[in-house]
């Protein structure tokens, strides 16, 4: 069902946001860190039109639900509400009349490539042209991180938001999520990115998300800083009580790698650095889940791999590895079949199969 089929009219204007795929910096951008995503080739794209009636009305196609709500609130549950909350933080400044809204998505949803950040960029791409808005990318950015915050419930921090509105394909987004200064590197030469999905959906991602924040504001107060960034000598943790001092380690750690990398480092040495960072996830971290561990250990241990981790926020979702040009379909391929024999429901994200 389209657009017309759906609301009975055709859509006025349409914008489109890519999903990220994060290679180095992981649970860093709430500490204030480094980070160091990339562009995927799956997009989201929103349809807007005005609406006939004093109501809003969203419709996803991935999900097959219709929405509709009153301007005013309250906020919706769902998907909708991060569509309402992009519409909402515009309300803040001027009138946005009802509107139609109409989702369509091949980011993978809830596997950590940020489905939920490429909706909200795209309706706010979508907002800006329909409403003439003076909004930069920056500016979308810091307003769609607000709207998954305020209206989503999640306390995300900004790199998802920065990676859609800013990340481009093929090229590394190198972000200082406290300045917001930002550099856009080439990826290593001679290799190109495989994202694999573990197949096991994120179980206790957002119970577990907030206590590692928790126990990293904890250890910066400790630590006397103002986040966990303000730190370059692992060192540093080893005073902290446990699990504070292995929580810190990994962030200390994990900037570190991050900064090592964007300096320009070899295809080796930037696969090893994503090998430490998974280490450093499941041992420091403990957001691993064993079968992203299967997954990641499988492709370490695959020629023309350079190096793997687990990506996103853990506790199931996908891996990436950087793989050597060319391989990365057949790589993928071939890692699948032996994971999926151990029973797993694993997939192919990039390259996509056609
Ligand atoms: P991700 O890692 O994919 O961002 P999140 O849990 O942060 O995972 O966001 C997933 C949520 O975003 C979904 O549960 C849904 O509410 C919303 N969402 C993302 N893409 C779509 C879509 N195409 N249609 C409807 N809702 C979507
Ligand atoms: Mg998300």
């Amino acid at each position: 069902m389209d657009f017309q089929q759906i609301f009975g009219a055709e859509p006025t204007t349409q914008a489109t946001a890519p999903g990220r795929v994060n290679l180095l910096g992981e649970h860093t951008d709430y500490n204030e860190g480094f980070v160091l995503p990339t562009a995927i080739p799956q997009s989201t794209t929103v349809q807007l039109g005005f609406s006939s009636d004093d109501q809003h009305h969203f419709y996803s196609q991935e999900l097959d639900e219709k929405v509709s709500l009153a301007r005013t609130g309250p906020t919706p549950q769902g998907f909708a509400s991060y569509v309402f909350g992009c519409i909402q933080m515009v309300s803040a400044e001027q009138p946005v009349p009802p509107l139609n809204v109409y989702v369509t998505s091949s980011v993978p949803i809830g596997s950590g490539l940020s489905s939920s950040a490429a909706l909200e960029v795209a309706t706010f791409r979508g907002l800006r042209a329909l409403l003439e808005l003076k909004l930069d990318d920056v500016q979308i950015a810091q307003l769609a991180q607000q709207a998954e915050i305020q209206y989503a419930g999640v306390e995300c921090g900004i790199m998802d938001q920065m990676a859609s509105s800013l990340a481009d394909l093929g090229q590394l987004l190198f972000l200082d999520t406290r300045t917001l200064e930002r550099q856009v590197l080439p990826l290593p030469p001679e290799t190109e990115i495989l994202v694999i999905d573990s197949g096991v959906p994120r179980k206790l991602a957002a119970s577990g998300y907030n206590q590692r924040r928790a126990e990293c504001e904890a250890a910066a107060r400790q630590l006397g800083v103002s986040a966990l960034r303000d730190v370059s000598d692992p060192q540093a943790a080893e005073s902290l009580p446990e699990p504070l001092r292995r929580r810190a380690r990994h962030v200390i750690t994990e900037d570190n790698r991050v900064l090592e990398a964007v300096r320009g480092v070899s295809a080796q040495r930037f696969g090893e650095l994503m090998n430490a960072s998974h280490a450093s996830l499941r041992d420091d971290y403990e957001v691993s889940v064993s079968a992203l561990d299967t997954l990641v250990e499988m492709l370490q241990t695959t020629s023309d791999v350079f190096g793997a981790r687990l990506t996103g926020a853990g506790f199931g979702g996908a891996c990436v590895a950087l793989v050597r040009a060319g391989q990365a379909l057949a790589v993928g391929q071939a890692v699948l079949e032996r994971y999926n024999r151990q029973g797993y429901a694993g997939r192919l994200l990039v390259p996509e199969a056609h």
